[in-house]
């Protein structure tokens, strides 16, 4: 028997184990320390059916709509009832900061609430069409809505998709990342405590390319939400087109900053701070990159170079400033794109490499200069700690730099001068601009991106409208 902690699938309202479990380790140490039911095709065709059978039902909305809202605010209770334990989980499987891991689930009882709010207004419209005809239109759910999830923020991310698309009345099957599975389990107790019907909320652990890609495909499937990696986004839109599955698709960054020449540097370094160095980087909307005026380029480099060689860094337990990689695999890659960014001629000013002297998967705070607009490192996505700082000297210059990837996810503005802050927000490419603040915003402010950053809004009111498909009754009512 193993002596590793052990977790398990929720599939139609029941835990469920398997025949392989996979092994979870601790990004702090390297140490393998619990492992996670692996779910196979059976049990994503199980999770599918009951998903399928509690639509077919009508349990979710043959009701008022008071009732999923009673549901709705029960999860974000009880998430909030088991948050403290459930940080621990993520703190340590996750490696992230217990500050942040707390912040997950606070975000996550959030959004329950903020969608319970909804649940019951999803109103619709009646069109005139003259005195022979009564026509209206209503909002219907999906039906089943497969999610996949990153390994990045997994219970807020999971959160993020499972409450709108509750609130709008479809039932959900969720793949876990395989690597950071277990504390979305919390929020599974949650939605069993919540009273919920079976099946309307399962989840599913196991491998992307075999039950994420077996779900994708589901003859059930209504609609896929899918956050991650560009590479996996686009495998799953072919996927997808096999039977024109409805898909909203989350996907990586490259998100520059702008610093004018009047901006507030304390502003810009507490948001370089934040930007790029909070969860150790591995942030889709990570503030990667950093253009300064050349007027202010000096002192700019100066003050993040201070900052980056003065954060704490250490295991999530300790709350430090910077906290390990997910991975071995991430460090390597993280490790492997500076080492290129070297030969390609950029100038690495502090950090480049891992952090030795440990098993944990810790990388250096990185900055780089001297970059060229073409190269890697100024077009890639990094997923780590790791800022590219690069001069402009006109608006123009800086908007064409910002704009010039083929993301479009964030962009970031710093300047006292509001009204060039916005002109040059309302010129970059991207679902979400920031003035003079890195992250601003909250589970009320829309999100998404643009080109390779994919399409669909999360969050806000607008997120909900993912989850429904819009039908028109028109009734003829008088005449032949
Ligand atoms: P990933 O694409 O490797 O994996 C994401 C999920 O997809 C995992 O659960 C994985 O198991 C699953 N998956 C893999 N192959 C699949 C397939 N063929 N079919 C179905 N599912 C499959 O991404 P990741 O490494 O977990 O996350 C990091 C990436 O996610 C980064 O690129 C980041 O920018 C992006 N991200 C985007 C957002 C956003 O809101 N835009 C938020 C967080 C992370």
């Amino acid at each position: 028997m193993s002596t590793l902690d052990r977790y398990y699938n929720y599939i139609d309202g029941a835990w469920a184990g398997a025949d392989n479990y996979l092994t979870i380790d601790d990004p702090a140490t390297g140490e393998v320390y619990a492992e996670i039911a692996e779910a196979d095709i059976h049990d994503a065709d199980a999770a599918m059916t009951a998903a399928r059978r509690c639509v077919d039902s009508g349990a979710l909305n043959a009701g008022r709509p008071a009732q999923r809202v009673t549901w709705l605010l029960a999860i974000a209770e009880e998430i909030r009832a088991l948050a403290e334990e459930a940080a621990l989980v993520l703190c340590r499987e996750n490696g992230k900061a217990l500050s942040v891991a707390r912040g997950e689930f606070e975000e996550s009882a959030r959004y329950f609430e903020y969608y319970a709010g909804m649940a019951d207004k999803i109103e619709g419209n009646s069109i005139p069409l003259g005195d022979d005809y009564v026509d209206f239109t209503s909002y219907e759910p999906m039906g089943v809505s497969v999610q996949i999830v990153p390994w990045n923020f997994p219970p807020s991310i999971c959160a993020r998709s499972l409450a709108p698309a509750l609130a709008a009345g479809n039932a959900v099957v969720i793949k876990s990342p395989e690597i950071s599975p277990l504390a979305m389990t919390f929020l599974m107790t949650a939605c069993e405590r919540s009273g919920m019907p079976k099946g309307a909320v399962n989840l599913l652990c196991g491998k992307g390319s075999v039950i994420g890609a077996h779900l994708v495909k589901h003859v059930e499937a209504n609609q896929i939400v899918f956050t991650g990696s560009v590479p996996t986004g686009q495998r799953i839109l072919h996927d997808a087109a096999e039977r024109a599955t409805p898909s909203v698709m989350e996907l990586g960054g490259k998100s520059a900053a702008i610093v004018h020449a009047d901006a507030n540097i304390e502003q810009v370094i507490n948001s370089v701070k934040a930007g790029i160095f909070f969860n150790a980087g591995q942030v889709c909307s990570a503030m990667s990159r950093l253009l300064v005026h050349h007027s202010r380029v000096g002192e700019v480099i100066k003050r993040i170079r201070e900052l980056a060689e003065s954060l704490s860094i250490g295991p999530g337990i300790d709350d430090p400033d910077l906290t390990p990689l997910i991975s071995h695999d991430q460090l390597e890659q993280v490790e492997a794109m500076c080492r290129r960014a070297i030969t390609a001629g950029a100038t690495c000013l502090t950090g480049g490499g891992r952090i030795s002297g440990t098993n944990g998967y810790f990388m250096q705070p990185t900055l780089f200069t001297d970059v060229t607009i073409d190269s890697e490192i100024f077009q890639k996505e990094v997923f780590g700690p790791v800022l590219v700082i690069h001069p402009f000297d006109t608006e123009d210059d800086a908007v064409e730099l910002a704009n010039g990837t083929e993301f479009g996810l964030v962009a970031g503005v710093f300047d006292t001068r509001l009204e060039r802050a916005l002109r040059t927000a309302q010129r970059l490419r991207g679902g979400q601009i920031f003035i003079n603040e890195w992250f601003a915003g909250g589970v009320e402010t829309p999100f998404g991106g643009v080109g390779l950053s994919g399409f669909g809004r999360e969050k806000g009111q607008e997120a909900l409208y993912n989850y429904v498909q819009t039908r028109n009754i028109a009734i003829r009512v008088k005449g032949a």
